[in-house]
């Protein structure tokens, strides 16, 4: 069984620790930054293998040099996007596969926060890293891409299997409860999971990683029926 730890870094930044026990390997997901992620990894005894960067945005990759010095880390990352994450030591593409130990984790291509986005997809281990692709309740900003990339990763995102684990980079859901709430208000999953957001909170509780079950329920993006719900949701949304 794979360990995945929560590093909280930034405003509202999650850096993810991927461990295999059997071969001791340990994987940082998007390390926005160098310390707290080499510090929880020491923590528990773990040497950072591996980076695996979803896209070039600074508080994915932020860590990515201090990491490998300290490490001798590999740094794996979106070949579309080479250009712009100068510490890449490999890229990859739809369909290329990583491993950690015996576990292997396939590349999914998912453009539309950025145009060379990737998400890991460990389906061996009903585990996948998101990114800025998709939120509890919420889905990035299409800040190089179209609604209609976005609409895509969605229904593909949402064809994977209901337990899978989803793994996101930002604390988000709160703001994207909310706003689901003024767009699906008789939505009884979505209020039911905004009040239980909302008690966690307040608590202090983290809301992530969530699942793609949940999602199907709950996430006015992909649960819209078109390009043109989703493009109207998210420009609503910006502009909330
Ligand atoms: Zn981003
Ligand atoms: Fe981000």
């Amino acid at each position: 069984m794979l360990e995945v730890v929560r590093i909280p870094v930034l405003s509202d930044n999650y850096v993810w620790l991927l461990h295999d026990p059997a071969s001791a390997e340990t994987v940082a997901v998007d390390p926005a930054v160098a310390d707290p992620v080499l510090a929880a990894a020491a923590a528990r005894g773990w040497s950072i293998g591996q980076i695996w960067n979803t896209h070039w945005h600074g508080d994915h990759v932020g860590g990515n040099a201090a990491i490998k010095a300290a490490t001798g880390c590999i740094i794996t990352g979106p070949a579309a996007e080479a250009g712009k994450i100068g510490t890449l030591d490999r890229t990859v593409e739809e369909g290329d596969c990583v491993r950690i130990g015996d576990h292997a984790a396939t590349v999914i291509e998912v453009p539309a926060h950025t145009a060379g986005h990737i998400a890991y997809h460990l389906a061996g281990d009903r585990i996948i890293f998101v990114g800025d692709t998709l939120f509890a309740m919420g889905c990035g900003r299409l800040f190089e891409g179209t609604a209609a990339q976005m609409f895509a990763n969605m229904a593909r995102l949402a064809a994977l299997p209901d337990e899978t684990a989803v793994y996101c980079a930002h604390e988000y859901t709160l703001s994207n409860g909310r706003f689901a709430l003024t767009v699906e208000p008789d939505n009884a999953a979505i209020a039911a999971r905004v009040a239980a957001v909302e008690a966690a909170r307040v608590r202090g509780e983290p809301t992530v990683p969530t699942s793609i079950g949940e999602e199907r329920a709950t996430n006015i993006f992909m649960r819209a029926r078109s390009v043109e719900q989703l493009a109207e949701r998210r420009a609503a949304k910006d502009a909330a």
